[in-house]
This record gives C-alpha cells, structure tokens and sequence, in this order.
C-alpha cells in the first residue's frame, strides 16, 4: 500500500524558503486602467506589454481541454524548461540523484548534468519495457526523480502501466511520466492519476501532435504544491505573449490537430507495413507515437543513401539498446510515398548479383 508522503518535503529548503521576483502583472492583475507601472512603451504595437506571467486565460483553456484543475498545471518554453524546473525545484546539486530507463529522451540526462545531478540508468528490456525490481533496487535516499517516457522516444512504444503503478506506490520521490507523443497513443494518459498519487507529475507539449514545435509551450501537470514551488522558481515571463496567443487559438481549433492525428496514424500503419517487405529491414517496432523504430541490416548505409536523396532520417545505431536502429517520423502522405520509394530502390541495389 502507499505510505504517507508529504510533496513538501521533497522541495529543497531555499525554494521553500524563496520569496519569488513580484513582476509589475503581478502586483496589478485587472486589466483594465492607465498602466505607468512596468516601464513599457505605451504606444500600442500589438506587443508593447509584458504579457501574463501566470498564463491565466491560456491555462483555464488547457486545464478545460484536458479535464484537470489550473492548480496542477505549469507552463513553460517547451518541456525542456520545465524539466530544467523539476531539477532546481527538487535536487540539491551535488547530492541527490534521478533514475532514467534508456534507451530514452535525451534532454533528461542533459537537464541533470546541467543542474549536477547525478543520473542512474537501468536500462529497459529488449522490448523496451521498465524492470521493476532493478528500478526499485538502485532507488537510495538521494533518489529524487525517475522519469518514464511513454510512449518512449526513440522506441515508440507505452510503457508497462503496472510497472509505473508500482513505482508510484513505492517510491518516496516524483514520477515523471513524459507523454509527448500521447496523443497519437491507444494508451489513456496518466493525467487521470494525478488526483491519487501525489509524486505523478506528467508533461505533455504542443510541439507533437499540436503542430506548434516552434511556438515552444510544454505543460507539466502535478500535485499542486509542487506547482505552487514551480511557479516560484520559473522566470516571471517564461511564456511569452506570441506562444500563448498562438496556444489559445489552437485550442479553439482542436479539430484541425485531431484531423492531423487520425492522418499521421493511418500513415503510420502505412509506412510500416511497406517497411515490412523490404528485405533489409529485420523489425519496425510497434509505435505509439508519430515515428518508427526500424531495426535494419546496414543502417548506415541506408542512413547515409537517405541522406544523399535529401531524405533525413535519425540515425540511432550507436544507442545502446537500439543497434542497427533508424529512427523514422512520419511525414505528410507524399512525403512518405517518397520515402519508400527511395528504400524500395536500396533494396533493388542491395539485391543486385553483382554488389
Ligand atoms: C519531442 C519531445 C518533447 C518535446 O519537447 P519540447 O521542449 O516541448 O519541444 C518532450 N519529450 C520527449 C520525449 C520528446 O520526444
């Protein structure tokens, strides 16, 4: 069963501590009246005022959308500040530690170098699954965070929901679960969770499936003291006025992503079953996500003869758990025909009598 935990034990004693930078949109919040408190420029160029530091109207939208309350959700410029924010938010530099499970998103090991922390890999299975009892086994007192992707980047398949329950259950510290590409997933998210475990935190990003990489917006939903810590150790205006315009409007227009989605999964099935026939290819992993892990013989040679045909695939041979591995996003319908097209013709060179 769950032990009693308390969140605010996990935040380092100077965050707790921390009376956080008091912006002039934090002082004044109507939005109506003559503004001489920020220094602006007050002629109207569409962008001359600091825009919201705590995203109001953009996360009322979000938490409507995503069926969980403003008070446990985050913003930040993309996932990769609010990683940055988990690490400062909870790890003494120099002392406590994470637990990543790779082969797995980069950014995690990066993020805690970064901020002097120290990461303990235990690797997934080969079919990309966690192991629960070495994940439990190298968990010490300075364990701080143990990040779960799913669906997983670069192997694009949901890990075990079990195996992050029992963890959940039994681990003192915060369980991130990465859901970048949840929304191309069978899978329901673990936002659902997030009432009864209090460690959960969960990201998710409109750089996927959102089709907005480049606005840079991620979302971090958690236990809401964590959020009350987060919010004071972000920078007042991590968000800036374009991304949350940008946000909001694509939330007015979710069908537009949901129709993007439908079309990258049927593409997916596509690109995968055309992948199966060729005879370099030894394995295309099951994905839940916008891309595809293809195992093949040769893979820098494919890699590099893509390459040459200004196709851009990512090569993740050298990936400990992913040899021989490409790793493939799925691309518009013409893109992909492009795609195979050109394999198709790798395949015919390969098999040629004379190579
Ligand atoms: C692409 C990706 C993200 C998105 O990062 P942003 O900073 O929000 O663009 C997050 N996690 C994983 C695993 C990803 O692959």
């Amino acid at each position: 069963m769950k032990k009693p935990f308390n969140i605010q034990t996990l935040i380092r004693p100077s965050i707790q501590k921390l009376v956080p930078y008091s912006s002039a949109r934090n002082e004044y919040e109507g939005s109506e009246g003559i503004f001489l408190d920020a220094n602006e420029n007050p002629f109207n160029t569409g962008l001359n005022r600091y825009p919201d530091p705590v995203h109001t109207t953009l996360k009322k939208a979000i938490s409507a959308s995503r069926h969980v309350s403003e008070n446990n959700l985050l913003l930040g410029n993309g996932s990769d500040e609010v990683i940055d924010l988990l690490f400062r938010t909870v790890c003494e530099p120099g002392k406590h530690t994470c637990i990543t499970l790779p082969p797995t998103y980069g950014m995690y090991s990066v993020s805690a170098a970064i901020n002097d922390v120290e990461v303990v890999e235990v690797p997934l299975t080969e079919n990309f699954q966690p192991v629960t009892e070495k994940i439990l086994q190298h968990i010490t007192s300075e364990t701080r965070i143990i990040f779960f992707c799913s669906p997983n980047n670069p192997s694009g398949n949901c890990l075990a929901e079990n195996s992050i329950k029992e963890i959940l259950n039994r681990f003192q510290g915060l369980v991130v679960i990465d859901e970048a590409y949840i929304d191309f997933s069978t899978q329901t998210s673990w936002l659902t969770y997030l009432t009864e475990y209090p460690n959960l935190v969960v990201l998710q990003t409109f750089s996927k499936a959102w089709g907005l990489a480049g606005i840079r917006l991620g979302m971090l939903f958690a236990n809401q003291e964590l959020i009350r810590a987060l919010h004071k150790v972000k920078p007042p205006y991590n968000v800036n006025a374009l991304t949350q315009r940008i946000a909001l409007q694509a939330l007015e227009n979710t069908a537009q992503t949901h129709s993007w989605i439908q079309a990258v999964i049927s593409q997916r099935d596509v690109v995968k079953s055309v992948l199966s026939t060729l005879s370099f290819v030894e394995k295309v992993y099951p994905s839940d996500a916008n891309f595809l892990l293809v195992k093949c013989k040769r893979a820098a040679e494919v890699f590099a003869f893509l390459k040459q045909e200004k196709i851009i695939v990512r090569n993740r041979s050298q990936v400990p758990g992913c040899e021989g591995c490409l790793r493939i996003s799925i691309g518009t319908m013409e893109e992909n025909i492009q795609l195979l097209e050109k394999l198709k013709q790798f395949d015919e060179q390969e098999n040629h009598p004379e190579i």
